[in-house]
């Protein structure tokens, strides 16, 4: 018997947390189409975040708010899966018994992610969930459409969806540039690599202080590695820490504040009001969350860019937070004189006998040198594509098929489809994920880009329904 033909071939370009649920929510929703994932590595559904890890690498949100539609759920896998007791009870101890607010390790979701790929794909020709191994390099567009891939395959599909999320950093700024092309320079914490050679009690210095350099600094110490760790940013901010417990109402709803500065005025009285209650600040910025690409999506142009340039290092500590067991496990890092904070400006480096020699500037105005084995990039993912040479990006350039956005945060996009060099959306090609930061900003986490999954499948599987409009496509409201 010859297999069904589908009625519609959808090409879904990674197979991370996004590319992944996006095609086994659509392939349930449209058993008549044939979805396929076009997948770089060899496994699915974990990406940087979830695959890259260690067992100490926890989730930086509740295991409630890592739930994403799929049967079983996470909670209900993590409680049936054998692999996943040690680490539940140790977090359920650390909970007070709540289930809803604890962190597990980032391992774990992967895994229950990938066995959900696993049950679903079929194999052969026909309708189905379909993977195919291998880098897209390239779309065609005109006389058929498509996705060239790297070893010269052609695979046909009538709507294409980017999932390709997120990038590896880019080079930092500052002096001394030469730095950047020596071996002595880590250049992405993340490649299989980058920590070759390194000794025990190497010096290191990591360039950052958010959640990448969190991750590295107990990734080095879980592999035994003891040598002093400075990191550095130019405000020396960590990332503040999860806390359970109370609830706020949505507040920014109502009238969107008109500018960044109104905005933050909002929330510092909103953190007041909350505090004064005794509610953590947490649940403000929780409450925030919702109805943050509707305000983002409010502003002009030149206010997002005061926002990214004064605001943005404040808000990312307070909305990308860490789980207690996390910062206990860096502050203890930090009160055995292992790894330090330093809130500085760099200024230059020199080759030295032991390494390199980098001459900072603190914030509260000394000079400061440090001697370093390496230099570790821990700026995270790099958002801006606009001169970017990866070969799909590029391609998506030259063919005017995508249009990065002016403030360097990815490609511009209407409801997830793609505007061309002509600012006009596309028909068949999609975005989701950090490639649309430009239109949503705050979508980083699993919570936002579930909701914008669903919403895309809702589009795609019902062709002939009237769209959404932006407004309605973009207020995450029940959705987190
Ligand atoms: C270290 C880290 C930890 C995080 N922890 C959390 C967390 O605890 N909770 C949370 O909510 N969020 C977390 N995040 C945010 C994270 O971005 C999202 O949760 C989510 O993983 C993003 O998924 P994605 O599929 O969009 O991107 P990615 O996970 O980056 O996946 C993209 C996939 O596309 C593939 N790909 C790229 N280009 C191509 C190509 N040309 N051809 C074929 N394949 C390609 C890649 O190989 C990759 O598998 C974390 C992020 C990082 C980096």
């Amino acid at each position: 018997m010859s297999a069904a033909v589908p009625v519609q071939s959808v090409a879904v370009i990674g197979g991370g947390l996004s590319g992944s649920l996006f095609a086994l929510k659509l392939a349930k929703a449209r058993p008549d189409y044939r979805v396929t994932i076009i997948e770089a590595t060899r496994r699915l559904g974990r990406g940087l975040a979830y695959g890259a890890c260690s067992p100490r690498h926890l989730l930086n949100v509740p295991i409630s708010r890592m739930e994403v539609g799929l049967t079983p759920g996470f909670e209900d896998w993590l409680e049936d899966n054998p692999t996943a007791q040690d680490d539940l009870a140790a977090a359920l101890e650390e909970s007070g018994g709540d289930l809803h607010s604890v962190f597990m390790p980032r391992a774990l979701f992967g895994a229950y992610l990938e066995e959900r790929l696993e049950a679903a794909i079929v194999i052969g020709p026909g309708p189905g969930l379909t993977v195919i191994r291998g880098e897209a390099v390239g779309l065609l567009a005109r006389p058929a459409r498509g996705v060239r891939l790297s070893d010269g395959r052609e695979i046909a599909a009538d709507t294409i969806v980017l999932a390709t999320g997120n990038l590896a950093p880019g080079t930092p700024g500052g002096p001394d540039r030469w730095l950047y092309d020596s071996p002595a320079f880590v250049p992405d914490p993340w490649a299989p690599d980058a920590f070759d050679g390194v000794a025990p009690d190497d010096p290191l210095l990591l360039l950052g202080a958010g959640l990448t350099t969190v991750d590295i600094v107990l990734k080095l110490g879980a592999a035994g590695h003891h040598g002093p760790i400075l990191a550095t940013s130019r405000r020396g901010l960590l990332p503040q820490v999860h806390e359970a417990g109370g609830a706020w109402p949505a507040f920014l709803e109502a009238a969107l504040p008109a500018s960044p500065r109104a905005l933050m005025r909002l929330v510092r009285a909103q953190v007041d009001a909350a505090e004064a209650k005794g509610i953590p600040w947490q649940r403000v910025f929780d409450a925030a969350r919702p109805a943050i690409p509707a305000v983002w999506g409010s502003w002009s142009i030149r206010e997002k860019r005061q926002f990214l340039r004064h605001l943005r290092t404040r808000w990312d500590v307070h909305r990308h937070r860490m789980a207690k067991r996390i910062a206990d496990a860096l502050q203890a890092e930090i009160a055995r004189g292992r790894l330090e904070i330093l809130a500085a400006r760099l200024r230059g480096y020199r080759r030295s006998d032991d390494g390199i020699e980098v001459t900072l500037t603190s914030r509260t105005g000394g000079e400061r040198r440090f001697t370093a084995a390496r230099i570790v990039n821990c700026t995270g993912p790099r958002r801006d594509v606009g001169g970017l040479a990866i070969p799909l990006i590029a391609d998506l350039r030259d063919q005017g098929l995508a249009l990065p956005d002016a403030l360097g945060l990815g490609l511009e996009t209407e409801n997830c489809a793609l505007l061309d060099s002509g600012h006009r959306p596309s028909t068949w090609l999609f975005a989701l994920g950090a490639l649309t930061c430009p239109q949503w900003w705050e979508i980083t986490a699993v919570p936002e880009i579930a909701v914008q999954v669903d919403r895309l499948v809702g589009q795609l599987a019902n062709p002939e329904a009237a769209h959404l409009s932006a407004g309605d496509f973009l207020d995450l409201g029940a959705g987190i």
